[in-house]
């Protein structure tokens, strides 16, 4: 039988017995071709740090949450050394739902910083312009630069630039927000009207009603237009339920039999294809939100490590329910009460 000692980030040594699971050997097969040197799969003993080894860690079967407040003094300064890059989930996360600050997570930053790490936000929240999240974002943790904020509204900008988009577009979402960027960028925005269209945008809308719904589905009849939303997710807190825009995408898609959609937020491939533009292998790059179905989502298909802070959507419950229904994308790799805590890495 085939034995495999892997010492995985946190410097434990698990062993796996990889005759019952054929295709942790595959996986495990394939990393090894990865190395330069030949290694025999009889007897390994390796520090994964490629990507391929987050899918594997990240399975359900093996997958456990590290607490971080548990980490040792070898532990915290081994975590400060793992990663080159922190990206931050924006509400709830960095502040609260009033937009005030959350206690401790300025000097967390400064402190992130200090140390030579690089600090992205990406938001899903495109309830305003990027330029005004951004402003206020900076305006709050000045270490946090302007042009490494980014939200899922904007990135439909980017879509429909890359793919050379001259046609109208009609938008469900806020005026303040996506609907505001659009038109800023150039795009020539209906949301009232039926004339032709080239693509049917839905974003976060607080006024979403049966007549949005009525236009977007009679455009979306023509397989030609385009459906595209900012976020993935159907629910994106539990306690208070919050739908997100993939419940208005599931109700849109039903009425017209559409089935095609693409999706710039968190989970999405061309979100994961933003973040990596940023310049650092994944396997360096830490998320850190406070959403399973999003934010730890988005960074296990990008192939980082992720950290759920419990200071709003999901709780640890959460996590044990994502557990148990086999969501495995939804488990992430630590959690911690909340951003104020990373500093301890950090001091040690
Ligand atoms: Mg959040």
């Amino acid at each position: 039988m085939d034995t495999l000692f892997v010492l995985t980030g946190n410097c434990t040594l698990k062993t796996v017995e990889s005759a019952k699971e054929k295709k942790l050997v595959t996986t495990v097969r394939a990393t090894l071709a990865c190395c330069h040197k030949p290694v025999s799969i009889r007897r390994v003993q390796f520090v994964l740090l490629v990507t391929r080894y987050v899918k594997f860690s990240n399975s359900s079967m093996t997958r456990k949450m590290i607490d971080f407040s548990k980490l040792s003094e070898d532990g915290l300064r081994e975590f400060k050394n793992r990663y080159d890059a922190y990206i931050f989930d924006m509400d709830e996360t960095l502040i609260q739902q009033n937009g005030s600050p959350i206690e401790g997570v300025e000097e967390a930053l400064n402190e992130i910083a200090e140390n030579g790490k690089s600090i992205m936000v990406f938001t899903d929240n495109c309830l305003a312009v990027l330029k005004d999240v951004a402003e206020r974002l900076n305006g709050l943790f000045p270490v946090i630069k302007k042009e490494n904020i980014m939200n899922a509204g904007h990135l439909v900008v980017r879509y429909l630039k890359e793919i050379n988009f001259k046609k109208k577009v009609y938008v469900i979402g806020s005026e303040n927000g996506i609907i505001a960027d659009l038109k800023d960028s150039g795009f020539d925005v209906l949301y009232e009207n039926q004339v032709r269209v080239g693509a049917v945008v839905i974003g976060s809308d607080l006024n979403f009603n049966y007549l949005k719904m009525f236009n977007a589905t009679n455009y979306l009849a023509d397989p030609e237009v385009l459906l595209i939303q900012t976020h993935v997710p159907v629910v994106v807190a539990y306690n208070p339920i919050i739908p997100g825009v993939g419940a208005i995408i599931a109700s849109l898609k039903a009425v017209s039999g559409r089935k095609d959609s693409t999706a710039t937020g968190k989970g999405s491939d061309y979100c994961s294809k933003y973040l990596k533009s940023f310049g650092f292998p994944a396997e360096r790059c830490l998320f850190v939100g406070d959403g399973i179905s999003n934010d730890v989502v988005a960074g296990n298909r990008t192939g980082m490590d992720t950290m759920l802070v419990l200071t709003g959507a999901s709780s640890l419950e959460n996590v044990e329910k994502a557990r148990a229904e086999n969501l495995h994308e939804q488990i992430p790799t630590y959690y911690a009460n909340s951003v104020a805590d990373l500093i301890k890495a950090f001091k040690t």
